[in-house]
């Protein structure tokens, strides 16, 4: 298959593409139902396709030899979900390593979850979320980003359930968590179900390689900061952590500010910032090195 071609119900590499080094396949078909590649030779793969929660799409990737990867996988509906949290995108992509950390690569392969909370989702059967993302894991990655739309709701369960997964927990060096919400957002109702398990603030789990930390989008709220302490105490070899606050609080941030700050006293070996974005142009990168503040313009 050439550069824009493929897209059938099976996307197939075979083995009589020994040799095969690069394949490309861009498919617009609504919904791809299995993806079946033995490639030992290939080097490059970019794989974009979509299917829906009607669909368990079927996932077998052979290729020991990948040197690059951009694997988007697009869901026309939301699909498998934990609690009210639905996958709308996976992505797996080689990015060149500007920012994810000093001591990784030049290049790096990123995991992105896309997840949405909406208690409205209706499934014909509860597909495991773990057991999705796990067949999108066609090779090797080091940095995970969370993009979560919160709609409002506490994202720390959530989160913890997909960090605590073992091809994640062992694997990341990286983890960036993307905060989307807006002002609009309604509290959550009593007993809301994105709590669930409530036991989440005082869990540990073992974060062994993660030494960079960054989070955007961060509103000051009290299940934000305990997320932020169980990062902490999960990941024993953390040397960064970066907090950029939303634009929704930067106008009021200097209490939010100090309480991040006093998080961050709690830890003096790691290299913590907060972000303050001022303007378009202009950011405030607040820096706590250990127990001093320091003020950087970025
Ligand atoms: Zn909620």
């Amino acid at each position: 298959m050439g550069p824009g071609g493929g897209g059938a119900d099976l996307i197939s590499a075979l083995p009589e593409d020994l040799l095969l080094q690069e394949l490309h396949v861009d498919t617009r078909i609504p919904f791809t139902y299995r993806i079946d590649i033995r490639a030992p030779a290939l080097k490059r793969l970019a794989m974009s396709f979509s299917t829906s929660d009607k669909i368990i799409v079927l996932v077998s990737v052979l290729a020991p030899m990948l040197e690059t990867v951009s694997w988007r996988c697009t869901y026309s509906t939301v699909s498998a979900r934990f609690g009210l949290w639905g996958l709308s995108e996976v992505r797996l992509q080689t990015e060149e390593n500007n920012g994810h950390g000093g001591q990784l690569p030049p290049h790096v392969n990123v995991l992105s979850l896309f997840v949405a909370a909406d208690d409205s989702y209706e499934f014909p059967e509860e597909v495991s979320l773990t057991t999705e993302i796990e067949k999108h894991m066609v090779t090797h990655f080091s940095v995970l980003e969370l993009r979560i739309e919160t709609w409002g709701h506490v994202f720390g369960a959530f989160a913890l359930h997909i960090l605590e997964m073992d091809q994640i927990s062992t694997a990341i060096q990286s983890l960036k968590v993307i905060l989307l919400s807006s002002e609009d957002d309604e509290a959550c109702p009593q007993n809301c179900p994105c709590e669930e398990p409530s036991n989440w603030r005082s869990q540990t789990i073992s974060l062994t390689n993660l030494e960079k930390v960054e989070i955007k989008g961060f509103q000051g709220e009290g299940h934000e900061f305990d997320f932020l302490k169980l990062v902490f105490r999960c990941a024993p070899m953390l040397k960064t952590m970066s907090v950029r606050l939303s634009d929704e609080v930067t106008a009021s941030n200097d209490d939010c500010c100090k309480k991040i700050h006093d998080v961050f006293k709690m830890y003096p070996f790691v290299e913590c910032n907060v972000i303050v974005d001022l303007s378009p142009e202009m950011s405030i990168v607040m820096v706590l090195c250990f127990g001093n503040v320091f003020a950087l313009e970025e």
